[in-house]
């Protein structure tokens, strides 16, 4: 796992600096569940990795602790690619936003193809590509999403599908 840790390092660095990117930093503050940060414009949600990820990396994650996070804010919950813990590097997703841990998701989104309209946008604005066209209408794959609710309620370039085609559904395998 560390190994993995390390090669996304090198790879996520390369592509850190190209990519426009919003930085936060403050004290990690958590409620059990969430993880937020605090800084002198209010507080924050931290989207990272599951708690057990950062166990099996032997990351510390701790109330009061001074971060700096990097990552896609949207609607006062950043997204985060790479957070600094006492100025050690920890990266969470990869240049593309990838998760590098399998998410275990009890949801995901699905298409209601009598709405769709086939503009693509949600394809493009999807975080782990997990959406592509087939016969003009988009389609989810359940495995990839990651219930980032992005396709529904979009991100700074993005409004969310047009149509409101896309939900929330529970998953059932
Ligand atoms: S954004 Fe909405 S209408 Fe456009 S392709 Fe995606 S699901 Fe269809
Ligand atoms: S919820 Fe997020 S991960 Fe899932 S399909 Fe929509 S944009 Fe992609």
């Amino acid at each position: 796992m560390k190994k993995i840790l390390l090669i996304s390092i090198l790879l996520f660095t390369s592509l850190l600096f190209c990519a426009e990117k919003t930085t936060l930093e403050g004290n990690l503050i958590t409620n059990g569940k969430k993880w937020f940060v605090k800084n002198e414009n209010g507080f924050y949600i931290l989207n990272l990795a599951p708690n057990e990820w950062f166990e099996d990396n032997e990351i510390e994650l701790k109330a009061d602790k001074k971060i700096k996070a990097i990552g896609d804010l949207k609607d006062k919950e950043l997204f985060v690619t790479v957070l600094f813990i006492d100025n050690e590097i920890c990266v969470i997703r990869d240049g593309q936003g990838k998760p590098l841990w399998t998410p275990q998701v009890e949801y995901t989104h699905k298409v209601d193809k009598s709405k769709c309209i086939g503009c693509a946008l949600c394809v493009k604005a999807c975080p782990v590509n997990a959406i592509t066209m087939y016969k003009g209408k988009a389609v989810i794959d359940a495995d990839k999403c990651i219930n980032c609710k992005i396709c529904v309620t979009g991100n700074d370039k993005f409004l969310g599908c047009p149509t409101s085609a896309i939900s929330m559904v529970e998953r059932t395998d």
